[in-house]
């Protein structure tokens, strides 16, 4: 195999084919044209569920498990008159929470985590969300992308990247990473994004993913990360 270096890219040569690698530098200043334009096409992004406090922002991550966030928005204000804290919900009967959630789909496990996470709250925490990742994936029903989600919207903290099927979709098309599972690609986004902007980053893949790079039709003509962008399809 033979190596050539070729502005900020490693092209190998091995018998007839060849593969090119962009160095590190080259990827992360990408990455960073990528983050500026995004930043400016969506000012505005933000999370989509509704919420007001950590606690209804958990039970709406919970509930968006495998269902649409305007879904999840559809039920949560009824959820949430319902059960208004964890303590009302840890006292909850199940079959009461799960009519009121039917709707978000596999509302038996939800129901039985939200109840379990409630309880959880309530005999180890005084009934509060807490701010530390380690506690919140000690709750049941909580892994580590629910514990960014509440940790980069409630209280701020940039403890990591959240991962969903939008961002793990475009990171992969934009090259960004070439992982395959939500932790690595986590990973490769943290070493590229600036701490100060891992909960946004999230927000701007999710919207652009939802706007734009859509799955299986992605609209690269209006993509305005196209230029920066090795899977664009233009004409
Ligand atoms: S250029 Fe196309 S594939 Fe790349 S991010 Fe934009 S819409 Fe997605």
């Amino acid at each position: 195999m033979t190596e050539r270096r070729k502005g900020g890219r490693t092209e190998r040569r091995k018998g007839g084919s060849r593969a090119v690698r962009e160095s590190r530098e080259a990827l992360r200043a990408r990455a960073a044209a990528i983050l500026a334009e995004l930043k400016a096409e969506y000012p505005d992004a933000h999370c989509e569920l509704d919420y007001r406090t950590p606690y209804e922002l958990l039970a709406a991550t919970i509930l968006s498990a495998q269902c649409t966030d305007v879904r999840v928005n559809l039920v949560t204000p009824a959820f949430f008159v319902c059960f208004p804290s964890p303590r009302m919900l840890a006292v909850a009967d199940r079959a009461d929470v799960e009519t009121v959630i039917r709707s978000t789909g596999f509302f038996r496990n939800k129901a039985k985590s939200l109840i379990g996470m409630a309880q959880a709250l309530v005999e180890r925490h005084g009934g509060e969300v807490p701010r530390e990742m380690d506690a919140l994936r000690r709750l049941p029903g909580v892994g580590r992308k629910t514990a960014n989600v509440v940790l980069g919207n409630a209280y701020g903290v940039n403890e990591g990247i959240t991962v969903d099927t939008h961002v793990t979709r475009l990171a992969r098309l934009l090259k960004l990473s070439r992982r395959k599972t939500p932790e690595q690609i986590e990973r490769d986004l943290m070493a590229l994004v600036p701490r100060e902007d891992w909960a946004l980053v999230s927000h701007l893949l999710i919207w652009h993913g939802r706007r734009v790079c859509i799955a299986r039709r992605p609209r690269c003509g209006s993509c305005v990360v196209s230029a920066l962008c090795p899977s664009a399809k233009l004409p």
